[in-house]
């Protein structure tokens, strides 16, 4: 890194050519740089190349890549993430948002515009706020309210300040503190039920140790086969949707069966199993049966 204090006429180009080196990634180098000049998109900071970097600029530029050195995921590192057609802050009070849960939350939506003319929806454990923030951007803005919800207040508070970012969908979001079904009205039904609980098995070898050591584990781990939470909400959610509505889960490439088993012995139909782009099982639906 050039000495920032003495050398005031840096370039970001010269700063990312040597970020490239520290870090030996030139995508997430770019990252960081693009974050750490404040440019709003890609192509603004290619514009703006040959501008020298504030002493500020280069102070966070220094600190970032300090971070990501120590072993800090990108995501958290930089701060904000995109999640579908929305940028998130984040930070290690929520897990990063994933691609396989876009894949999550672009069912819900399918399932939620195809009811009309209003449309309730809940996102459980919403963390960052990804799915169901998603939700209220991509369904009709009339007509829609989206309930997010966590358990963590802390969490709540990442989502607070997403929605806050979101524009005019906001006022169609409610954000409700408590546990799954819990945390929601009970004077409410809903046409989707949506959630991506902690699925993952407690001591399964599967997970990287970027993500014990860095995500929360209380997003993460349910149990001894990883299926605690959806066993809850699978049970708990079919008296809150309306006859006709889904409940749409995120769950564990290894776990498409049991879920099967488990909402078919709770009383849904229409159950499917459904791939994420890797082509693993990701997304469990089913119906409450209508009428
Ligand atoms: N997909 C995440 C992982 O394996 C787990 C997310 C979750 O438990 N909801 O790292």
């Amino acid at each position: 890194m050039p000495d920032s204090t003495d050398d005031q006429t840096v370039s970001w180009r010269a700063l990312l050519a040597e970020t490239t080196q520290l870090i030996g990634d030139s995508a997430h180098a770019r990252w960081l740089c693009e974050v750490a000049s404040s440019s709003p998109s890609g192509d603004e900071f290619m514009a703006e190349i040959e501008q020298s970097a504030t002493i500020r600029m280069v102070a966070h530029l220094e600190a970032m890549v300090a971070r990501y050195r120590a072993g800090e995921p990108l995501q958290y590192v930089l701060g904000e993430w995109t999640f579908r057609r929305i940028e998130l802050a984040i930070d290690q009070r929520v897990l990063i948002p994933r691609p396989e849960t876009e894949v999550v939350a672009g069912v819900a939506i399918e399932k939620a515009a195809a009811v009309g003319p209003t449309r309730t929806v809940a996102d459980l454990g919403t963390g960052s706020g990804a799915i169901g923030l998603a939700l209220a951007d991509e369904l009709p803005r009339d007509g829609t309210t989206v309930w997010i919800t966590d358990a963590s207040v802390d969490a709540l508070n990442v989502a607070r300040a997403n929605l806050a970012g979101l524009g005019p969908a906001a006022r169609n979001v409610r954000v409700a503190h408590g546990s799954w079904l819990d945390a929601l009205p009970v004077d409410q039904q809903f046409d989707v039920i949506v959630s991506n609980p902690p699925y993952v098995a407690i001591g399964s070898p599967d997970v990287e140790s970027s993500v014990t050591d860095w995500e929360p584990a209380h997003a993460l781990f349910a149990g001894r086969d990883g299926l605690d939470d959806l066993r809850l909400i699978g049970a708990a959610a079919i008296d809150r949707l309306h006859d006709g509505g889904w409940l749409v889960l995120e769950i564990g490439a290894d776990q498409g069966n049991a879920l099967r088993e488990l909402m078919a012995a709770v009383g849904y139909d229409e159950i499917e199993i459904r791939p994420d782009l890797a082509g693993l099982d990701r997304v469990a639906l089913g119906r409450r049966p209508p009428g």
